[in-house]
């Protein structure tokens, strides 16, 4: 199987903690990004095929599509129309999508715009919550408030989506264990069939740094330990680091990334992987959309060691952790030996993974095979 991965880098307004590529105010832009979009995907295609029966590259067909940001939600009507229409006639073609997924906000959603997406296939939505309190919300520069999302959560059940992740976050500023807990609950009380939770990470150049706010690791880890405990007694299993899950619900396209599978990214930013070697679109949006063919950055060709390093190391990341195989026992039999004498990792028969309560040490386990 593999992936399709589109990037929408627009934003109604920049987050404080926002490191990702994303552009605010430059919604005049869109159109000719859909077009540039498009022209991208053209440049894996010939003689009038669909980009996945150009198999040369090791693409095969897509299995899954993820449609990020940014944020896609702030498409219009007519613009997601347009997406979906050229995604299906020009990429994706007969392929049969297992899932396709949308990230959403709430304060660019409205009932027209699920509608749309429900009819274009899309069966599984991810929100962006973060925390359920509106002082925090305001703290982080998100635009809409916990109501907001109450009433974009209840629009989306009443579309028919019947597959909904939430995303979480934790060690905000200002925020105590009790504080989380309560977000936790709130989000249990959505019942959606997935939670993603990611600590915060204060990055250099966003307005949190500049305002002097620092991650917190001994509070992040307090906090995702409850995360754990509590999303577990609500019936979701942690199947990766930051991703919990109801039975069966897991997110096919991120576990494809876990498993070392095949992915295109089209798009500003947008990272791919394809036959051994991995690259991303450039960051510069004004240098996407007006240089042809698109510029990659970071292009790197993996193989021997490396491509498996990179192999234990996502691996790793799921709780069920990873088969050893030749490659890995000969490469890398000494760090293994030595993961399991620190108590980090367990052996199962012929597999590893990070023991269960350790998976908040995960960095360390990764370094060593860096
Ligand atoms: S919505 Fe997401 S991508 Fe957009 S600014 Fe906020 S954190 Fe960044």
């Amino acid at each position: 199987m593999s992936g399709l991965y589109i990037h929408i880098p627009f934003c109604r307004s920049k987050c404080a903690y926002c490191d990702f590529t994303s552009y605010a105010g430059k919604e005049e832009l869109i159109d000719a990004y859909l077009d540039a979009i498009r022209k991208e995907a053209h440049t894996y295609t010939s003689g009038g095929q669909h980009v996945s029966q150009c198999r040369s590259d090791g693409l095969g067909g897509f299995s899954t599509l993820y449609v990020g940001g940014g944020t896609p939600s702030l498409l219009t009507v007519a613009q997601l129309k347009n997406l979906f229409s050229f995604l299906k006639q020009d990429i994706i073609g007969q392929d049969i999508l297992e899932e396709t997924t949308f990230e959403a906000n709430c304060e660019s959603l409205s009932e027209e715009k699920l509608a749309v997406l429900k009819n274009s296939g899309v069966n599984r939505l991810s929100l962006g919550l973060q925390s359920a309190e509106d002082r925090l919300l305001r703290r982080l520069g998100r635009p809409a408030d916990f109501k907001h999302f109450l009433w974009a959560f209840e629009a989306a059940r009443k579309a028919g989506f019947e597959n909904i992740n939430i995303d979480l976050m934790n060690a905000l500023p200002g925020q105590s264990v009790n504080d989380f807990a309560q977000s936790l609950e709130e989000t249990i009380k959505l019942a959606p069939e997935h939670v993603s939770l990611y600590a915060l990470e204060v990055h250099k150049g966003t307005d949190l740094f500049r305002q002097g706010a620092r991650e917190n690791p001994d509070i992040a880890a307090d906090m995702y330990e409850l995360a754990v405990d509590r999303l577990s007694r609500a019936g979701y299993a942690r199947y990766e680091i930051s991703n919990f899950a109801k039975p069966g619900l897991e997110s096919r396209h991120n576990l494809n990334y876990w498993d070392q599978g095949a992915y295109l990214g089209l798009g500003c930013a947008a990272a791919s992987y394809l036959d051994g070697t991995r690259w991303n679109n450039t960051h510069n949006l004004d240098m996407y959309l007006k240089t042809a063919p698109v510029l990659r950055e970071n292009e790197e060709k993996l193989a021997g060691r490396a491509k498996t390093a990179e192999r234990i190391m996502l691996g790793l990341r799921k709780t069920r952790g990873i088969e050893l195989d030749d490659d890995i026992i000969i490469e890398f039999n000494g760090k293994i030996d030595r993961l399991l004498g620190l108590g980090l990792i367990e052996k199962t028969g012929r597999a590893i993974k990070i023991k269960s309560g350790k998976l908040y040490l995960s960095n360390a386990v990764f370094r060593e095979f860096i």
